[in-house]
């Protein structure tokens, strides 16, 4: 049976770009990426550049993402956004738990999860980000971690909430070293994650879930991701950086 669920490419700049360098590159790939309406688009720029951006992207299909939200709706924490100030600026998508936030910021499944749920809350389509490590992923343990990611991250829901969310799995040794896991054993983790999705959900949620690979996606190399059935879209760090390349994921697409 063909997949019902719409690819989604999401593009996370991390910390790069100013405002000025991401309007420049909204106006050299609009025209290229045109209306294509078969595919999610979502630019995940750094929190200054993104009312900017909000006004460039209106009449495109590029959806605007942020990188990270807290989960109080507003209070004594200095340098946090908050999901209402984000959706107010026309915010739809927000990463949650990119493994540099857990391994710089602290960030631990408690959190996630408290993040996943301030988002949904606010409409806003949490990006819940999920993946093992190097010695993790050695010793055999892949299943078990990203299980407990995903039941921590999503833990609380119910399932109509649940389906909103998508799910990104990133191996963390994958993240920015041009190594990336084959697009075979990147699905046996996303079918395998969609399993657990099943039994805590059952088993429509769980079909309707859009998950992600991310870790090192090009363009030459993201079809052999999206051909896989449990893999729905890519989330894309540096191959998202320059315009051109950017298209080039998208046509691929
Ligand atoms: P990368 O980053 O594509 O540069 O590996 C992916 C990510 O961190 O989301």
């Amino acid at each position: 049976m063909p997949s019902l669920r719409t690819p989604i490419i999401a593009a996370n700049w991390k910390m790069h770009k100013t405002t000025a360098e991401s309007k420049q590159f909204v106006t050299e790939v609009r025209d290229p990426i045109g209306n294509m309406e078969n595919v999610t688009i979502v630019i995940c720029p750094p929190f200054t550049a993104i009312e900017s951006l909000s006004g460039c992207l209106s009449g495109t299909n590029l959806l605007l993402g942020a990188q990270n939200v807290h989960f109080a709706e507003e209070g004594p924490y200095t340098g946090e956004i908050s999901p209402a100030m984000l959706t107010e600026l026309g915010v739809r998508f927000v990463i949650v738990g990119h493994s540099e936030r857990r391994a710089y910021f602290n960030e631990t499944d408690a959190t996630v999860n408290r993040k996943v749920q301030a988002a949904l809350h606010h409409r806003l389509v949490p990006i819940v980000c999920v993946g093992e490590d190097l010695a993790e992923r050695e010793a055999g343990q892949t299943f078990s971690i990203v299980e407990s990611q995903i039941r921590l991250a999503l833990g609380g829901l119910d399932a109509s909430a649940a389906e909103q969310a998508v799910v990104a799995y990133e191996p963390i040794w994958a993240i920015g070293t041009g190594r990336s896991a084959s697009a075979a054993n990147a699905n046996e983790v996303c079918r395998h994650i969609r399993q657990t999705i099943a039994s805590l959900f059952g088993d429509t949620t769980a079909n309707k879930i859009r998950i992600q690979y991310g870790g090192s996606v090009k363009p030459e190399t993201i079809q052999d991701y999206l051909q896989q059935p449990d893999i729905d879209g890519a989330l894309v760090g540096g191959a998202s950086l320059d315009p051109q390349s950017f298209v080039g994921l998208i046509r691929a697409a």
